[in-house]
């Protein structure tokens, strides 16, 4: 693939450099806004299409993602392969299939995920798909940005290790530097 992903994802807006304020808390001077990549087809589509090359081999008959951000990749990544796309979400505040989804033992699973962080949204779509007796085929991704392992094949284009900081800590903070909260604007 000629995608240069790092600098299409800077031409977007969808990598910003500064002084954030993350989800968890911390604080870090760099922020992926996925949205700013999962609404231009195309760009998703050659993302998707790198993915589902990076599994080919390995058959996977559906792709499988977390609701809301995973949709839109999981659908692309499908297309690319073939295959179905389905999705979990949660019911109760537990991620389920819903909509009749349905997976069987005979199923090869591929998770595909936009940002993994964590890792938690992959390994709840992974429970899910084993407790419907199906097996995972690996995990794709369009950026990394933590150690998260899930004990099968994966593959992110992008990998970026998150720096963060406790406020307290926060090199940025003791310069006296604003701190943006982008998670919470509703842009
Ligand atoms: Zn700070």
């Amino acid at each position: 693939m000629t995608l240069d992903l790092e600098q299409e994802l800077r031409a977007r807006g969808a990598l910003l450099d500064g002084h954030f304020r993350l989800s968890s808390g911390r604080h870090s001077d760099r922020f992926i806004q996925k949205f700013r990549v999962l609404e231009d087809p195309k760009l998703v589509e050659p993302v998707a299409r790198a993915i589902a090359d990076a599994f080919r081999d390995a058959h996977p008959t559906v792709v499988m993602s977390a609701a809301v951000g995973g949709i839109v990749l999981g659908y692309e990544v499908a297309r690319a392969l073939g295959v179905k796309a389905i999705f979990a979400e949660k019911e109760g505040g537990v991620p389920v299939l819903r909509r009749g989804f349905q997976l069987t033992a005979a199923d090869r699973v591929l998770v595909a995920e936009d940002v993994i962080t964590t890792g938690g949204s992959v390994e709840e779509v992974m429970r899910v798909a084993r407790t419907a007796g199906a097996t995972i085929a690996g995990v794709g991704a369009i950026v990394r940005r933590g150690e998260a392992e899930f004990g099968v094949p994966t593959v992110a284009l992008l990998e970026m290790p998150i720096v963060s900081y406790e406020e307290r800590d926060c090199p940025q903070c003791r310069r006296g530097a604003p701190v943006d909260d982008p998670g919470s604007r509703r842009s």
